[in-house]
Parts: structure tokens; sequence; C-alpha cells
């Protein structure tokens, strides 16, 4: 049964209708400076913790609430007798819940004008500690550290006579744990990536010590193979757009290649401005169009490789509708990914339950950090989330493209860069053509791009073509334009540029260059 809380936040999204409704089951409000100015202001009768106290804040609020009235009331064990003996001594009454976030460490951090001095400023003592203290003692104290589960807590209050289960109470504090432990966890990156000029803001994106803290989605009945366990972890907070913000909708459950290749699929498609789709087979694209609608797009997008599409993972960057999916539940999928589903769509693979269906809101946020694991230690990287525009590329053929083939070139490069190493994609009419990919020679992957194109029934006659780097010989271009490419768009750079340049002349196409390299490995 909860008699009191304490209320101290940094960010008060909601926090004024839930003291609202505490207030109205009867609950005693305790509050530190602005919080409990924002609920005064707003009528509710509110303790200020300094009088509750008796001790002002101090020291510009660093001491606000460190006070053995605030944290014995909250670490006392309410079934230990000699406990509560001490409370009555010393006057302490109990506090059963405490709702705490803490200042805003990372996104001050984050300002580029951000100085030592403000991120010291921005270091919370007060609420780590109260958040801790709830936490270790979360059998008696609800504590909240996140406004989201405002709703939950109240609707078990007024369901049970202000108590809360104690299973929701576990949960919380593992949040809370897991919240300071990735709070301090960014005060150690800030702090490790300062430059020898402390007092100034120059810093590497790379910390001395490397903190990153993540949750558990689920465990998996198997990694890459049945022999190896796996487990999926999110990011306690995911970017905007990301895969791990997934609504899983129906189907089995996910599996690690599943999610590995959902990734690929969905990396790819959301970099389209226009409807896109992407069909995945082990990490890379075996087909990628973009259409009027989302049956269009898809009905390109499988006439790339009908064969390695078969068990796909396929993801859509607009609206799923019955069109799309009644044509895509024809074929074996294994995952299909969209923003949204309608529900005709929902309707369609009602009856194909196996199917995994997820949405994921859209977004252009990436990953701080693109991390790769070697034997004993980590590679660590800022993601490839360079985009080359029409503007930034250069013709350095003889030959100018026309409109249609800058479209096709432009297309074709987007794709090559979520295509494994070395990619070779020929493209046409907004759509993948051939896809050679993860080869080790540049040469073969242009060979086996139009090998696949051939057996899809498919025409190179007029293609583009994107290659992920520079030809470092001739002779991969001669093997695109013998195909039937007469564009092509690469990155440039090749000590032999000249040689490739004038075999381009020679042959009579159009060559661009990128200047920049999409190594995918
Ligand atoms: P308010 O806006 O209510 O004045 O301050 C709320 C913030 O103060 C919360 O983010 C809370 O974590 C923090 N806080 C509470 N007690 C203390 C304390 O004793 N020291 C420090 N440094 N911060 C505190």
């Amino acid at each position: 049964m909860i008699k009191q809380a304490l209320l101290s936040v940094s960010d008060k999204t909601g926090v004024l209708e839930f003291a609202r409704e505490l207030n109205a089951m009867g609950v005693k409000l305790l509050s530190t400076g602005g919080t409990a100015k924002l609920l005064t202001d707003n009528g509710l009768p509110v303790t200020e913790v300094a009088d509750y106290t008796g001790f002002p804040e101090m020291l510009d609020g660093r001491v606000k609430t460190l006070h053995p009235k605030v944290h014995g009331g909250i670490l006392a064990r309410r079934d230990f007798p000699e406990h509560q003996a001490a409370l009555e001594k010393h006057g302490i009454p109990t506090i059963d819940m405490v709702v705490v976030n803490l200042y805003p460490f990372q996104a001050t951090v984050a300002k580029a004008e951000c100085s030592l001095e403000d991120a010291i400023e921005n270091i919370d003592i007060g609420g780590p500690t109260m958040l801790r203290s709830s936490a270790k003692n979360h059998k008696d104290v609800v504590v909240i550290c996140d406004p989201i589960d405002y709703a939950t807590v109240l609707a078990e209050m007024k369901a049970g006579n202000n108590a809360v289960s104690y299973d929701t109470k576990f949960m919380l504090a593992k949040k809370v744990f897991a919240h300071t432990a990735q709070y301090d966890g960014a005060i150690t990156n800030y702090l490790t990536s300062l430059g020898e000029d402390k007092a100034h803001t120059t810093r590497s994106a790379y910390p001395q010590t490397l903190n990153m803290h993540f949750e558990k989605v689920q465990e998996m009945r198997y990694g890459e193979n049945p022999h190896q366990s796996a487990s999926f972890y999110r990011d306690l907070a995911p970017v905007v757009g990301a895969l791990a913000n997934y609504t899983q909708l129906q189907g089995k459950e996910l599996s690690y290649n599943n999610i590995a290749d959902a990734d690929a699929a969905w990396e790819c498609v959301k970099s389209f401005e226009t409807g896109a789709c992407v069909i995945v087979k082990h990490a890379n694209p075996c087909g990628v169009a973009i259409g009027a609608t989302a049956l269009e797009a898809y009905n390109k997008a499988l006439q790339t490789d009908p064969t390695s599409a078969f068990g796909g993972i396929i993801a859509f960057n607009t609206v799923c509708d019955g069109a799309a999916a009644e044509a895509v539940a024809k074929q074996f999928v294994e995952v299909l990914i969209a923003p949204s589903f309608t529900a005709e769509a929902k309707q369609i693979f009602a009856a194909k339950q196996n199917v995994r269906l997820l949405e994921i809101p859209l977004g252009s946020g990436v990953n701080q950090y693109d991390v790769k694991r070697v034997g004993g230690g980590l590679l660590v990287q800022a993601p490839d989330a360079k985009n080359v525009l029409p503007a930034d590329v250069r013709v350095v053929s003889k030959l100018q493209p026309t409109p249609q083939q800058m479209a096709d070139m432009m297309f074709a490069w987007r794709v090559a860069k979520y295509v494994k190493s070395n990619a070779i994609v020929f493209c046409g009419n907004g759509m993948t053509l051939g896809v050679g990919a993860g080869q080790m020679s540049r040469i073969d992957s242009a060979r086996i791009a139009s090998i696949k194109a051939q057996n899809a029934g498919l025409t190179l006659q007029g293609s583009a073509v994107a290659s992920d780097a520079f030809f470092p010989f001739r002779d991969g271009l001669d093997v695109v334009v013998d195909a039937g490419a007469t564009c092509v768009i690469h990155p440039g750079g090749s000590m032999r540029d000249q040689e490739v340049i004038d075999a381009a002349d020679e042959r009579g196409v159009v060559m661009l260059y990128t200047g920049v390299r999409h190594f995918r490995h």
C-alpha cells in the first residue's frame, strides 16, 4: 500500500497527471524544487523535500535529497523490526514510491558547444542514488525512472487498493539498474573521449573505454547454425527507424538469421525516397525495385532472381496493401516487413500463420557505432551513412548520360551499397537485373551478375551497372559492356583510372565517378 511518494524529475512529461492521480488516491506527495513548483502551481498539495528534511537544497542543487530522512525512508526493510525501530527512533516515515528521471547528461554532451563544466554540472548525483536505493529495496518500494510506466503503475494501484504487484516492482527495479548503468556508461564514454586540453570541447567520437548497454529481447532456438546458442539484444533506446523497433504481428518466432537478413532488407528499402521493395537472401539483396504501387515494386523485384527469392525476407517502405500481400502470399516467404499493413493484407496472411509479419516505423536514425567482433576485441566505426546525390557525381567519359541512364545509375549505386563486396549490380527501369555479390574478385562478381540476369530471362541491353569500388583493370568493365551495359557508375580512384576511362570511351559507354566507396563485408 503506497502512502507516500517522492517525485523528482528532469523530464516532466506526464508527471503532473500522474501526481494528480496519486493525490486522488490519498498518496502524500514529496518533491524537489522544480518538480514541486510545477505540482503546487497546478494546485496539488506537495511537501518540499527541503521542508521535509529541515535542510535546504544546497550547492546549486548538488545536494537536494541526499539525507537520511529520505534514504532511511526508502531503504528500511519493512519486515525487519530493527529497521522499523530505527525509523521510529529518528522520526523517519517510509517512502513507498520514488519517481525520478535524471539530468539529461547525454543530451547535454551531444551539443557541440558543451564544455567540460556543463557536462559535469549535468552529472546527476542524488537522482541515481534514490533510484538505486529504491531498486535495491524494490520489494517494498515502487520505483519509476521512465514516464512510460506511469500508466501501468496507476492501473495496478486502482485495481488493487493502492498496491503494486511484486512482478511489476521487480520489472521496474531491473529497468532502473539498466538505466543507471547506461547513464554511468555515457559519463565514462564522454570523459574518456576528451582530448588533452580537457577544458575545451575537442573530443574524439571514440572513448578510451567503451561502455555500451543493451537489453535482451529474446533468446533464440539457435544462432547462425544449430550448434550455436544465440540471443538478440537491442539498444536501451534504439534510433528512430531501426529494425529493433519492430512489432511482430504474427508468425513463428524470429530466428538469428531472420533478424540479420531482416535488418539488411530494411536498411536497404528505407534508403529509397519513393515506394520500393527489397528481397534479401543470406544478407544480400537478390531483387530490388521501385514501383508506383507496392505490388508493382514487388513484381519487379521478384523478377530479378525468383529462384533465390524463395524463402526470402521481403521489405516494403510503403504500406503493404491487399494486392501486394496477395502476390507475396503466393511465394514461400520467411519474413515480411512494412511500415504498416492494411486490414486486408493482415487478413490474407491470417491464413498463413507461419509467415512472420513485422511492422517497423520508418525513420532515418543511424546507430552511433557500427561494431564488428574480432578475436579478443571489437572493431568500431561510424556507420556507412553516406548517400551520393546526382550533384555529387562526375562524368569522366566523353559520352554524357541521358536522364534515364542517370536515374538507372543512381538506382544501381543505391543498391550496390547494400550488396556484399565485391558488388556488381546491373539495373534498368527502376529494378535490379543481375546482382553479383561477395566474390573475391570484381570480374567474377561481374560475370556472375550477368549469368544470373540471363538465367532469369532478363536482357542487359542498355542496362546500367554499379560497382561498389573502382575497377582495378579494364577487364571488369569489358565484361559488363559485353553483357550489354551502356553506363557504369563506380567510385574511381584506381592507379589505372586512365586505362579504365579510355576503355569506356573506346567501348562508347558512359562512366560516372562517385568518389565514394561502399565496401560491405
Ligand atoms: P527539480 O526539477 O525537481 O528541481 O530537480 C529534479 C532533478 O534533480 C531530477 O533529475 C533528480 O534526479 C535530481 N536530484 C534529486 N536530488 C538530487 C540531489 O541530491 N543531487 C543532485 N545532484 N540531483 C538531484
